[in-house]
């Protein structure tokens, strides 16, 4: 569904993917650990490009991804993303922000869309919230509108930013709920997290991310209780 081949990745003279090569198959959870400053974002930000890059090449679905080609817009309709500030449209109500991609992109008839919006924020607990605006939800309730938002796209693929980062303590289980909820339906997922509890239970596979470079990858409970690289320990350690 998705592959990296010998990413490369500046920010100006800056390379900060320094030759990334990974997969994800249909129906596949990856999780994306590692520490501040690694890479992941940009990793991801690569695949639905969001960011250009310089060398190497990411396809989905066998096609190359390149932002400065049309195809790009298929691109992002068919890998959704889901960011650790939710990004919702502040002045929209979660029902409209999550039928906003579905109408203006994808062209669907308005009330098509919004009978699968509301199908979607009832999937997501919202169904009593499809009138409030972000700012009269909670940041949980927020994340859960912007993954029924991604989901609205009916994509292929969804790339997770540190999902629940942004979020009290509190409110991670109702957004990890979900994101479970998804990967038991087998949506393919690739996941920057630092639940590490979340990636040893529902990813298939781990890449652990260091300098712009995989450092260790493999089964995720074994990468997990079973570090073998340094950094990966120390990471570990640090976090858990
Ligand atoms: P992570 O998500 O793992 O914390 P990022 O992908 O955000 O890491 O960042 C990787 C590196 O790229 C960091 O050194 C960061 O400072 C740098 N970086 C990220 N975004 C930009 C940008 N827009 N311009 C310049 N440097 C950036
Ligand atoms: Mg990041």
């Amino acid at each position: 569904m998705i592959e990296l081949d010998d990413l490369h990745k500046s920010y100006g003279p800056v390379e900060v993917i320094k030759g990334l090569s990974a997969s994800v198959s249909k129906g596949e959870v990856v999780c994306l650990i590692g520490p501040s400053g690694s890479g992941k974002s940009t990793v991801l930000r690569c695949i639905n490009g969001l960011e250009s890059y310089q060398g190497g090449e990411i396809r989905v679905e066998g096609k190359r991804v390149d932002r400065a080609k049309p195809s790009i817009v298929d691109v992002r309709v068919h890998v959704s993303m889901v960011f650790q500030r939710f990004n919702l449209f502040p002045h929209r109500t979660a029902l409209e922000n999550v039928v906003e991609g579905p109408i203006y992109v994808k062209r669907e008839p308005a009330a098509e869309a919004r009978a699968r919006g509301m199908a979607l924020l009832e999937r997501v607990g919202l169904a009593d919230k499809a009138g409030s605006y972000p700012h009269q939800l909670s940041g949980g309730q927020q994340q859960r509108v912007a993954i029924a938002r991604a989901l609205a796209m009916q994509p292929k693929a969804i790339l997770f930013d540190e999902p629940t980062s942004a979020l009290d303590p509190e409110l991670v289980g109702e957004v990890l709920s979900v994101m479970r909820s998804l990967a038991a339906e087998h949506m393919t997922m690739m996941v920057v997290t630092h639940e590490i509890a979340f990636a040893r239970d529902v990813a298939d596979r781990v890449l652990f991310l260091d300098g712009g470079r995989i450092v260790e990858e493999g089964v995720a409970r074994e990468v997990l209780t079973k570090p073998r690289h340094p950094r990966t320990k120390d990471f570990l350690r640090r976090v858990l």
